[in-house]
């Protein structure tokens, strides 16, 4: 295919990211393939590339979609390859660097925003020469960014580079629309009792928003207020509209909350049902819950209408949000357990179920050091020892584990929700988007120390706030399945189609091990 006509495209279809440049699918006299797939995690990455090497041809990626960007300028500005080729497509190295550069190593006329033609050497020009000062001058000077938004990342680094070269500061900003940080967005918000998109824009922002800053003013909503995901749904992301998780094939999972893990016979009886009812595929979680797979977007209502009448409520498994506190046995059963663990793993779950944060957040209770609920794998842990509970904090599991460290010692149970209180709303309050626990106590100045002065001894003077808020958020926890099964207008927005109640009959299942999963499609 010509590189005059160019057809490379990034797209999200049913939830999952694809995209493909050049030539997706070439004859092999052209050139040899390099496959990357990992279908545990739904991965497919091919290039492909010349005889010698030395040039991409093209490309397919589904399920990640993170490196088209870059491949992309590489084949548009014929770049030479380096020698190992698979490189590009084995994602990030540790030191979070891409495997082949940044965009700042391409050449001045690579084609940065290709929706309005704007190449690299225009954006990092404009910073140089002092005509545009920062990511909003470019957008508003160069038009970049504003066709699909699919450059946006390489745009943003270029200017971040750029400046920096200068050395002149980088501010982290949300997004072209807010020229302001997570912490400031929220303060600003608070301080004025802001309650919707519209009025956050016209206080503090430009522009009608995007991807990025909408759900995350949803967020510092619920944060502050304890909104749910039903208020304003149309700037919440997909799950958190569906308040489901988007799966591969379109359809939906459900996970009631089960707290600490404990469910009774008849509870368990009822999952079974519904599960039978709607042919869902069921699975335990690693957080000790039921998922029930493949819902169809127009059955949801009625599955959660079924699941409250039984008791249950949403376990925002598709929210940044609290999502479980394991626990293990504890002293109940266990011969060594020194305290009951499930006993308090329910009582810290109840108390921050629907707590949203700007990431998930999972907890775990063990009834003794043998740590069998992996509660330093967690954001918080909770392990019984002799005098009372270990409280550890800013642990998690995932790409990039981290144990939890130690925040105090032999406190009772009073004591310990009174630190994870200020702890978790310290958290909310000032870290980044989309960032762990783990990741935001390493950019702590003086780390575990200083989060021990803030909680332990209230050294910035502010736990009596941070309390009152955390029990104000407490009172305000509503049910957001229970509020779409009590409201018909809420309801309205569960549907394939927007001018018919049809079910979508495309959605394929075959059988596997007495179950039904999606047909896959390769
Ligand atoms: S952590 Fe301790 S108390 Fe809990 S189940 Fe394991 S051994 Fe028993």
């Amino acid at each position: 295919m010509s590189k005059d006509i160019d057809m490379s495209t990034k797209l999200k279809l049913i939830g999952v990211d694809v995209a493909s440049f050049g030539e997706p699918f070439m004859p092999v006299e052209k050139g040899h393939s390099i496959i990357f797939e990992n279908k545990t995690k739904s991965l497919y990455k091919r290039i492909n590339v010349s005889h010698d090497g030395k040039d991409l041809l093209g490309g397919i990626l589904v399920g990640d979609a993170t490196d088209y960007n870059m491949l992309h300028q590489i084949y548009l500005n014929g770049m030479t390859l380096p020698d190992n080729a698979e490189e590009l497509i084995l994602g990030t190295r540790e030191d979070g660097k891409s495997n082949f550069g940044s965009a700042i190593d391409l050449p001045d006329t690579a084609q940065i925003c290709s929706c309005e033609s704007v190449t690299k050497g225009a954006v990092c020009g404009a910073i140089q020469d002092g005509s545009c000062n920062d990511l909003n001058d470019i957008v508003n000077c160069t038009k970049a960014t504003t066709g699909c938004g699919g450059c946006k990342p390489m745009v943003v680094e270029l200017v971040n580079e750029t400046l920096k070269s200068l050395g002149k500061e980088v501010k982290e900003t949300i997004c072209e629309h807010f020229e302001l940080n997570r912490q400031e967005l929220y303060g600003i918000i608070k301080v004025k009792k802001l309650t919707t998109f519209d009025e956050v824009l016209d206080t503090c922002g430009q522009g009608t928003g995007c991807e990025t800053c909408k759900p995350l003013v949803a967020s510092i909503f619920a944060s502050i207020y304890n909104d749910t995901a039903n208020k304003e749904d149309v700037i919440q992301d997909t799950n958190d509209r569906f308040l489901a998780n988007i799966q591969r094939n379109g359809t939906y999972s459900v996970v009631p909350r089960i707290p600490g893990g404990e469910i009774t016979p008849e509870k368990l009886i009822v999952i079974g049902e519904v599960g039978k009812k709607y042919n869902l595929y069921t699975k335990i979680t690693g957080g000790q819950r039921i998922d029930l797979f493949g819902a169809q977007l127009n059955d949801l209502p009625a599955i959660w209408k079924e699941l409250i009448e039984a008791g249950f409520e949403s376990g925002h498994a598709y929210g940044k949000s609290l999502r479980t506190v394991k626990s293990c046995v504890g002293s109940t059963w266990c011969r060594y357990g020194m305290d009951e663990s499930v006993s308090f793993a329910i009582a810290l779950e109840e108390r921050y179920k629907g707590l949203r944060s700007p990431h998930k957040i999972k907890g775990g209770v063990s009834g003794c050091i043998r740590e069998c609920a992996e509660a330093r794998g967690k954001d918080f842990g909770v392990i019984a020892v002799e005098g009372g509970w270990n409280l550890y904090v800013c642990g998690n599991g995932g790409a990039t584990p981290k144990h939890a460290q130690l925040l105090a010692e032999q406190i009772d149970n009073e004591t310990c929700i009174k630190y994870l209180d200020r702890f978790l709303m310290y958290y909310i309050r000032t870290a980044a988007p989309l960032m762990r626990t783990a990741a935001w106590l390493e950019k702590l100045d003086g780390g575990i120390e200083q989060l021990k002065n803030i909680v332990i001894e209230d050294s910035l003077n502010l736990a009596e706030e941070l309390e009152t808020e955390m029990q104000s958020l407490v009172d305000a926890y509503e049910c957001e399945w229970k509020q779409v099964v009590e409201s018909e207008a809420l309801q309205s927005r569960f549907k394939h189609f927007l001018n018919t109640d049809d079910r979508d009959d495309n959605i394929l299942f075959v059988p596997m091990r007495d179950q039904l999963k999606p047909q896959s499609w390769n």
